[in-house]
């Protein structure tokens, strides 16, 4: 598994599970087992998504060294008035006393004062990493102003539909990784019947699943594809072995439609 590192010297597994919309509580603790057999280490939650409770009950249950994983969670923009108590109450829900990484999951009003915060709970050694999600270069750059650490990640929405390249030189640029969520293009908008993404995959015998997470692999980007399914959860993971070419990098690229599905972040109306 390719660990990346941190701005902060911290590593990272380069691919891990995201586990947003896990609804079932036995479906949840199954999937976490089968990651967890397969080989994944890198789990990605959040306080709002409801199942930090379940991702605590599951890592215990399966009795792994907490050493061996790597946990991020996320502060919703609701409790940006306490971060402090933000931040406990997960790791009670989560029953761990520390995370590798935690992200303000939102570039809602209030969020330099709360990055001030979360600096201080990492010079006070409880958090390895501290990151930001949702954030464009008009909020990394505002955040700037009154920040001393540089957020070590940017989690966005990214996917052959929406590459975001001048975001992605704006981190590279100031060593903040990439951190890709709904790599898959979640799935929808007909990605997975994408004619160019089909011969790609035809050429390496993969799926295109599989083709457009390696291509986030040779983006330098870290990803944690949702699955509840043996299956699928084998099929993100069995991606180390074959490489796109240069040119079909480039083919991918040119699918590129500036497409979000979710929220956008530009506008700061929306709240996720
Ligand atoms: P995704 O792109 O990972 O797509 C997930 C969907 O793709 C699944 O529901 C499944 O239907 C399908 N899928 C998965 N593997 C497949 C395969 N091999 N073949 C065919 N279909 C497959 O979308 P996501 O879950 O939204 O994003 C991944 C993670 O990113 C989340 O679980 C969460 O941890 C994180 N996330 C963060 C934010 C944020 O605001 N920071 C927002 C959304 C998601």
């Amino acid at each position: 598994m390719p660990q990346l590192t941190l701005n902060n010297n911290v590593q990272i597994p380069q691919l891990g599970m995201g586990v947003f919309k896990m609804k079932d509580h036995d479906q949840f603790i199954q999937a976490f087992q089968w990651a967890l057999d397969i080989g994944y280490r890198h789990f990605d939650t959040a306080a709002i998504y409801g199942n930090e409770k379940w991702l605590g009950e599951a890592i215990k249950k399966s009795g792994i060294n907490r050493q061996e994983l790597f946990i991020t969670s996320k502060l919703w923009p609701a409790e940006f008035d306490d971060v402090s108590k933000a931040y406990h109450d997960s790791l009670t829900r989560l029953g761990l006393d520390y995370l590798d990484l935690y992200l303000i999951h939102w570039p809602a009003p209030g969020y330099q004062q709360a990055w001030q915060e979360m600096e201080k709970l990492y010079q006070a050694h409880k958090i390895r990493s501290i990151g930001v999600s949702n954030f464009m270069i008009k909020h990394l750059e505002k955040l700037q102003e009154t920040a001393t650490i540089t957020p070590a990640v940017d989690q966005v929405e990214l996917h052959p539909y929406l590459q975001r390249p001048e975001l992605l030189d704006y981190l590279q640029k100031h060593k903040i990784a990439v951190e890709a969520w709904g790599p898959l293009g979640q799935g929808i908008n007909g990605v997975f019947e994408e004619a160019s993404l089909q011969a790609i995959a035809q050429n390496h015998h993969k799926s295109i699943a599989q083709v457009i997470l390696r291509w986030h692999l040779q983006r330098q980007t870290i990803i944690f594809p949702k699955s509840v399914h043996q299956k699928r959860l084998q099929q993100n993971f069995d991606i180390f072995d074959f490489e796109l070419t240069d040119s079909e990098m480039a083919t991918i690229a040119a699918l590129d439609k500036n497409q979000p599905n979710g929220s956008d972040p530009n506008d700061d109306e929306h709240l996720a």
